[in-house]
């Protein structure tokens, strides 16, 4: 299959601009599939192929040598591949028409140029450096690769700071939160918009804000930063629009990233508009001889349709393949991204894919959504941990549109068949059908995702219909009657203002308290009761919708009314208690106590 080009010394040459995820994947593949070809990987900075996504763990120590973070040396990749590795060699200039590169050698400020055949771009993206005064200071720290994270590493050490400022809640600035908190720092994490990791809903993101605040984060939403100052006491003092501001020994800056579009647009590249390079299906630019990977590109959301910009590693990996691929003359293709991403902050695990509820909204998609709060395996086995599970389809044909779910345990493997679902076209109804590994300490006989996929084949099947917690206003506004179906008990600690108590045990002998003429808005602690009373009162002549998620997603949808979700406290102590568990009996009493989706 592959080909070979003829370049003026006779055999083909291949550039690969960038030597980290996307390039060192490039490089890699490239030589096994042709022997022949010269290929040179040009990368500005000291090292190649690193673990960029182990970064803060190795400031935390939990990556405990630095060595660990570099996968691949330049010699070694040298004589593994045969690539001829430049490192602190920057290119800086493309010369389309003569087929040239324009490289510099920082360390020499040597400027030579190198011929190619075909052009690999894989520079990466930078992290955004706003405009903002003092943002340039030595107390200012941004994360990109292994030299921004041995100077935040030396800070630490030698400077033994007491408190950090964390701008930005995405990724990065999560993961350093937990790093920095678990250094034994106090740390305020500073986030512009009103939730952190805007790849999940807003209600999904306050079970985020909540574990952080429980562990000791002091969160700050709704606040751009707008300026660093350093104090006479050698401090930094970072304030937000509206006048108040944090003092802090120094600040990391993780809101984001911008793609290294320098070059290609020098070269007269098309970028599309979310400012990164545009390629098509086979990962070429406007150029066919150039390609483009990894965050400096834009990628389709096979769910909507429309360009985004992912900046996630697997994807760099991919791409690189696929690019190799294609310039030894495959014919292969990429098919747009789903932006797979998970995150771990503290205990709870956080992961997302396809389209969330602001993208669909956005490109007019008609979804539902029902949430689901499956455990992490089978209850009756020890250390079972509860989760939400979040997904939209379509309400005409079921597929899956997205995924979201946090947890404590088991999200990992969740998002990831969920991720297979969306890639492969499947429906709610594939969902129920997926036969997954099953033994008591890894899932349940019916797993999360089958639950979801009950859940949600019952809705487009209408044997239930849903009704969300940004909903039950203008419900009720139209006259709706609210049912709570939990405990008395339950109810006394705490329901929604206006609710009718019914227990789901007392429902039959009851029903002569529910007005038959009026909607029905059954609701419980997670909505599986309260299904159980929809299918009741459906079958005795009652119009009846039930709350999906239940109470648990009507505190997160509703902080100011509630000022924690149910539950979500224990879902922390389940795991430390069960740390200190040494007895079966211990562990049952466990189990029964603190689950509380149960
Ligand atoms: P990079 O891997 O960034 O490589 C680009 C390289 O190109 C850089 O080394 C740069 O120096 C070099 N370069 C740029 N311009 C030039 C030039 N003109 N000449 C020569 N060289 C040049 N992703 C995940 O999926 N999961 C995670 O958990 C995760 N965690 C992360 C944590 C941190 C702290 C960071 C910073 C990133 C994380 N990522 C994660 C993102 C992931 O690292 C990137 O998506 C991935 O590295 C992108 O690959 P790339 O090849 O496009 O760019």
């Amino acid at each position: 299959m592959s080909v070979s080009f003829t370049d003026k010394a006779g055999e083909s040459t291949i550039v690969i601009v960038g030597g980290v995820a996307g390039g060192a994947s490039c490089a890699a593949r490239m030589r096994r599939l042709n022997e022949g070809a010269k290929i040179i990987m040009f990368e500005r900075g000291p090292d190649i192929s690193f673990a960029g996504c182990g970064l803060s763990y190795y400031i935390s120590g939990e990556i405990a040598e630095r060595r660990r973070l570099l996968i691949q040396t330049p010699e070694r990749f040298h004589r593994r591949f045969q690539v001829d590795v430049r490192t602190h060699s920057e290119v800086v200039s493309i010369n389309r028409t003569a087929k040239l590169v324009e490289a510099v050698n920082r360390q020499t400020g040597e400027r030579y140029q190198q011929h190619y055949d075909k052009l690999v771009l894989s520079p990466g993206a930078a992290p955004l450096r706003p405009p903002l005064p003092g943002i340039e200071g030595e107390r200012v720290f941004f994360l990109r690769n292994i030299e921004d994270a041995d100077r935040i590493k030396t800070f630490v050490e030698e400077k033994d700071p007491k408190t950090a400022a964390v701008v930005g809640g995405g990724f990065i600035g999560l993961e350093m939160t937990e790093c920095l908190h678990n250094l034994g720092l106090d740390v305020i994490l500073i986030e512009m918009a009103s939730q952190v990791m805007l790849q999940v809903d807003k209600e999904l993101a306050q079970f985020i804000h909540q574990h952080l605040k429980l562990k000791g984060v002091d969160l700050l939403l709704d606040s751009p930063v707008q300026d660093f100052r350093e104090t006479p006491d050698g401090r930094l003092f970072v304030s937000v629009e509206g006048g108040s501001g944090v003092a802090c020994d120094f600040a990391v800056c993780a809101i984001g990233v911008k793609p290294e579009t320098t070059l290609a647009r020098q070269a007269g590249l098309e970028l599309g508009g979310r400012g990164g390079i545009r390629v098509n299906e086979h990962l070429q630019t406007s150029d066919p001889d150039i390609y483009a990977i990894g965050d400096v590109i834009e990628t389709e959301n096979p769910v909507t349709g429309g360009a985004r910009l992912v900046p996630l590693a697997g994807l760099a990996n991919k791409q690189g393949r696929i690019a190799a691929d294609h310039i030894a003359g495959k014919r292969v293709t990429f098919t747009g991204s789903l932006a797979t991403n998970i995150v771990r902050v503290f205990d709870l695990t956080v992961a997302s894919v396809g389209a969330n509820e602001k993208t669909l909204r956005q490109n007019g998609i008609p979804y539902e959504k029902s949430y689901t709060h499956p455990a992490s395996h089978a209850g009756y086995y020890p250390g079972a941990a509860p989760m939400v599970l979040k997904i939209f389809f379509s309400p005409d044909s079921g597929r899956v549109l997205g995924a979201q779910i946090v947890g404590v345990d088991g999200v990992d493997k969740r998002i990831d068949v969920l991720a297979t679902a969306i890639h492969a076209g499947m429906s709610v109804y594939d969902l129920t059908e997926l036969e997954l590994a099953y033994a008591p300490q890894f899932g349940s006989a019916k797993d999360a995702v089958n639950i979801a996929g009950y859940v949600a084949s019952n809705v487009v099947e209408g044997d239930i219909k849903l009704f969300h917690a940004d909903e039950l206003e203008t419900l009720r506004g139209k006259g709706a009657f609210l049912l709570d179906v939990r405990t008395t008990g339950e109810f006394e600690r705490g329901h929604i203002d206006g609710a009718v108590n019914i227990p789901i045990d007392e429902i039959r002998d009851r029903c002569g308290e529910i007005p038959k003429d009026k909607l029905l808005l059954a609701y419980c602690l997670t909505g599986i009761r309260s299904y159980f009373v929809c299918r009741t009162l459906t079958q005795n002549g009652f119009r009846v919708r039930n709350m999906s998620g239940g109470y648990v997603i009507y505190c997160a949808a509703n902080p100011l009314k509630c000022t924690e979700i149910p539950g979500l406290r224990r879902w922390t102590r389940l795991l430390a208690l069960e740390t200190f568990c040494s007895t079966p009996e211990e562990r049952r009493i466990l189990q029964r106590n603190e689950n509380p989706t149960q």
